[in-house]
């Protein structure tokens, strides 16, 4: 006798069981673990158990994006943040907790709800009907997923998560660098920098030698690897085979090169091509730089590309085990599957990556689900805020055809329309948001209200 089922008991699953629950509406929540199954990485049987570290980032929420996304999910009634807070650990300016008394706490609140039904329980296909959020995250069962391949067309589900760096567009040098396509073709879509020879070499003498992480035993038999083949792996196989894949220089005249022997400009030896991540503009992601590379290697070495000396990297590259759906191409504004809107995605799947971010997500799906029950839609969270960034990032504002998940960062916020000094830029991005959280909390209230 429930109104909304959802699959997956982990951080966004069972903060959407909340909202929904706390807003009167009867929930399923599915959960394998304790039914039998297990995922490669989860230890117990418990609701939104942390896998790996046992934080929740910065707690700043005048300087830090995430920090901020901490404080907009209290303002929302968070049952992660509740549980989060009564359960912290001595971290410095960090969120940290027991993760035991976490999920135990998250466990007893859920399954103490009267308009929670817990059941431990594989679910193997998409409902064909009733309303359903799937927040089965980053380890769906490989029987979902292929269901999930099925609705959505497989080329718009991944199971890794082939990562290229992804760097601040006010941090490349563009003295060095240009804008240009290949050959002309397609406008300037490409930022592009040149190395020279001795450069291209240093370069790929440094992919060879950097530290790199391992993968995983159980990440080795996850389907679909071929299609990412990490940047050293490919700099392995010859000293040109990047100069004929993604470093290749041909048709890519630099401007700040030309000399009077090549007036129309030269072609550098190879070249690194960025291509604009999000609809704002203010990040770009390094093409075909998805890599194994350990975190700091990867820092020192891209920071010898030319222009990119002073990068600043909104994420780093990687390669692991993680299922995802392209969301900016399948899903509407509140989450739904265009094709089946009786299903909703929520947490990590929707390609949002990390604790905060996928509860965060599954806080306004569940909000987004109770609304129309309700038959009143959710207005949608301003951009200005860290939720309203993160959910427009997820549902257009990040580029289809190379959909990366990604971490709350303040590059995902509407850019200043007037020159704010770079020191004084976070705290201006926190303040804006603020007040406009209050003003979207204002009209939700004047809305329940009437
Ligand atoms: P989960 O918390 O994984 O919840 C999904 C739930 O669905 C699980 O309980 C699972 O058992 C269940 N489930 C799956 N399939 C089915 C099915 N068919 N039927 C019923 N139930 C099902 N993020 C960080 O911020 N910090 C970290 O240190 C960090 N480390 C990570 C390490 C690993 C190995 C992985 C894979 C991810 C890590 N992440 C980390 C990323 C991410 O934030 C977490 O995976 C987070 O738990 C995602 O939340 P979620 O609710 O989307 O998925």
């Amino acid at each position: 006798d429930h109104q909304i089922h959802i699959i997956g008991g982990g951080l966004a699953g069972s903060e959407a069981a909340w909202q929904l629950a706390e807003q009167g509406v009867k929930v399923r929540l599915s959960e394998m673990r304790g039914g039998g199954d297990m995922t490669p990485a989860h230890q117990t049987d418990g609701l939104a158990e942390l896998v790996c570290s046992n934080s929740f980032r910065s707690d700043d929420a005048e300087r830090n994006a995430v920090g901020l996304l901490h404080q907009e999910m209290r303002d929302l009634n968070s049952i992660i943040m509740r549980c989060a807070d009564e359960h912290k650990v001595p971290a410095g300016s960090a969120l940290a907790m027991d993760r035991d008394h976490f999920s135990d706490a998250v466990t007893r609140t859920l399954s103490e709800h009267p308009n929670i039904e817990i059941v431990r329980e594989r679910i193997d296909r998409l409902p064909e009907s009733g309303l359903t959020i799937v927040a089965t995250g980053p380890l769906t069962a490989l029987s979902l997923a292929e269901s999930i391949g099925a609705a959505t067309g497989a080329d718009a589900l991944a199971f890794f998560d082939a990562i290229a760096p992804i760097v601040h567009r006010d941090s490349i040098d563009m003295d060095i660098c240009w804008k240009a396509a290949r050959w002309g073709k397609g406008g300037d879509d490409y930022i592009n920098c040149p190395m020279d020879k001795e450069q291209y070499l240093a370069f790929h003498q440094g992919l060879l030698d950097s530290e790199k992480t391992e993968f995983k035993d159980w990440e080795k038999d996850t389907p679909y690897f071929e299609g990412c083949m990490p940047i050293e792996v490919m700099a392995a196989r010859g000293i040109d085979t990047l100069r004929y894949g993604p470093m290749k220089p041909v048709g890519l005249d630099n401007p700040h090169g030309a000399t009077p022997e090549f007036p129309e400009g030269r072609w550098a030896h190879a070249v690194v091509q960025l291509r604009q991540d999000n609809a704002l503009g203010t990040l770009w992601n390094m093409v075909g730089f998805q890599t194994k590379m350990k975190h700091g290697a990867q820092v020192e070495l891209f920071r010898t590309i030319p222009g990119l000396e002073k990068a600043e990297f909104a994420r780093l590259g990687g390669l692991h085990r993680n299922t995802f759906i392209n969301s900016p191409k399948l899903l509407d504004s509140e989450m739904r599957l265009e094709s089946a809107p009786h299903i909703r995605f929520a947490g990590q799947i929707t390609g949002c990556e990390g604790y905060v971010e996928s509860s965060a997500v599954g806080l306004m799906v569940g909000r987004y689900a109770a609304a129309e029950l309700r038959g009143e839609p959710l207005p949608t969270p301003p951009a200005e805020t860290a939720l309203g960034a993160l959910l427009s990032h997820i549902t257009g504002g990040a580029d289809a055809r190379d959909y990366q998940p990604m971490n709350i960062n303040f590059g995902l916020f509407p850019p200043f329309a007037e020159k704010v000094h770079k020191k004084q830029r976070k705290e201006a991005m926190t303040a804006r948001a603020r007040s406009a959280m209050a003003a979207w909390l204002a009209e939700i209230d004047r809305k329940a209200a009437s």
